[in-house]
């Protein structure tokens, strides 16, 4: 069975998602019509010198989706399958986040068409440089601040950082987030969107009456945000993870996965697969096992019509951007399944990251401790929000999210008297 939303490209379904909230909001059609659209868009195409000293062309994208609530946010994809439209959708879900989560940022995304895996260091730094050279002048502290996202990381940050402040002429450690501890980064930056994400499963048991103590839980990809997301459920939520996976397949043991033991095995393997004691799973098996919570962490569009009525979770905490397409959402709430959506499930990443923005721009670093703390009251406030807005209008939590968010993004629009 295939249907409608399944066939949509990830912009097409967030444009319908906010048509929804529009219409229920009984938004001004002109201001829709703003939030439907980004701001500003460029593509950009630089060359890249190789180690073997010949020239390669890569394709990069910045997408600023809307700005009326402060400078656009978002981070920065380096993946084969980038495309315009994968960026636009990931661009608008930030404005939204941001909001959700009320920090004064709007939203951005951007990447390049590349492999990371198949470049060497230098490449990759080459590769770095060259895109900030390319899209410089649309960049800047008080502009846009891009981010790590997938296959970039707070050494890719680093040296996007030293081109810009290259350019500029000083140390512009504002202009990026997600830096390395010695150039400005936060503490707690690095497991914040996992950290976020725990915060709103703690709340969602709170309001489903759960003891999420030894539940079962399964996590799709095992990256910044799947990694911690491990570590950080089993530590503060005392969760058993039963199931994990990769881009090159996934692990299944009903036992549980002992944290340091498969973060030390994915690092020295390069993958989770063939883990000792654990049996050999595919992704789609992950997705629809028995567990009470399953956390999307990998990429977008892995719940589909095609697999919802299997999926047995009662919480999916969605970590990636996304992971359910809408028709899945409608079967997903009818089967009474609770989803923590995307935008605010992983809003503690770009939260922690406008901390960084701020420590930055005062040149005073705060403890962990403050940050933790911080995030917990952010992710605490956006989450109760977003439940009572569902309760109020009797919506699914993505309809309530969106309901909450771009009702924000409509006002700041207003008051600026754009439209
Ligand atoms: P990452 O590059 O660190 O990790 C991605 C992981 O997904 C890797 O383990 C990779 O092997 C796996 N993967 C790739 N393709 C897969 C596939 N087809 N099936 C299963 N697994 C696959 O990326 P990340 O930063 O952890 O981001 C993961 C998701 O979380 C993305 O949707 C991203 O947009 C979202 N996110 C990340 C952050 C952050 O702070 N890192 C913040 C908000 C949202």
């Amino acid at each position: 069975m295939t249907n409608s939303s399944d066939k949509l490209n990830p912009f097409q379904i967030a444009q319908r998602q906010l048509d929804e909230a529009a219409s229920m909001l009984g938004l001004d059609p002109a201001i829709h019509a703003l939030l439907r659209e980004p701001l500003r868009e460029f593509v950009v195409n630089f060359p890249v010198r190789m180690d073997d000293g010949s020239m390669e062309v890569f394709k990069g994208y910045r997408v600023q989706y809307n700005d009326a609530r402060g400078p656009t946010k978002g981070g920065l994809r380096f993946h084969p399958d980038e495309t315009i439209d994968t960026v636009r959708a990931l661009a608008a879900w930030m404005t939204w986040k941001c909001a959700v989560v009320d920090i004064p940022l709007g939203g951005a995304k951007g990447g390049v068409t590349c492999n990371p895996k198949s470049l060497s260091p230098y490449e990759l730094e080459r590769v770095a440089r060259g895109y900030i050279r390319a899209v410089f002048k649309v960049l800047g502290e008080h502009t846009d601040i891009p981010a790590p996202d997938v296959y970039t990381t707070p050494q890719i940050m680093a040296w996007m950082m030293d081109e810009y402040s290259v350019m500029r002429g000083h140390n512009v450690p504002g202009m990026i987030t997600g830096k390395p501890l010695p150039l400005g980064g936060s503490a707690g930056r690095s497991d914040a969107t996992a950290r976020g994400g725990i915060f709103c499963v703690r709340e969602a048991a709170g309001v489903l009456d759960l003891d999420v103590r030894g539940a079962t839980a399964a996590i799709q990809g095992y990256g910044n945000a799947g990694h911690f997301v491990h570590q950080l459920g089993s530590e503060l939520l005392g969760l058993k993870v039963v199931a994990l996976s990769d881009s090159q397949g996934g692990i299944y043991n009903p036992g549980g996965f002992d944290y340091e033991a498969v973060h030390k095995y994915k690092r020295q393997t390069g993958s989770v697969i063939d883990f000792p004691e654990a049996k050999n799973i595919t992704n789609k098996e992950l997705l629809e096992l028995d567990v009470s919570i399953l956390f999307p962490a990998a990429l977008e569009s892995v719940i589909t019509v095609q697999n919802a009525p299997d999926i047995k979770a009662k919480i999916i905490a969605e970590l990636a951007n996304g992971p359910t397409t809408p028709e899945a959402d409608q079967i997903l709430y009818q089967k009474g399944v609770y989803i923590i959506p995307d935008f605010l499930c992983n809003a503690g990443g770009v939260t922690v990251s406008y901390f960084e923005q701020v420590q930055n721009a005062y040149n005073y670093y705060w403890p962990v401790e403050t940050v933790h703390e911080r995030l917990d009251n952010k992710m605490t406030a956006a989450f109760q929000a977003v439940h009572a807005m569902a309760r109020q209008r009797k919506v699914h939590n993505r309809l309530a999210a969106y309901l909450v968010a771009v009702a924000r993004v409509a006002e700041a629009v207003t008051l600026r008297g754009w439209v």
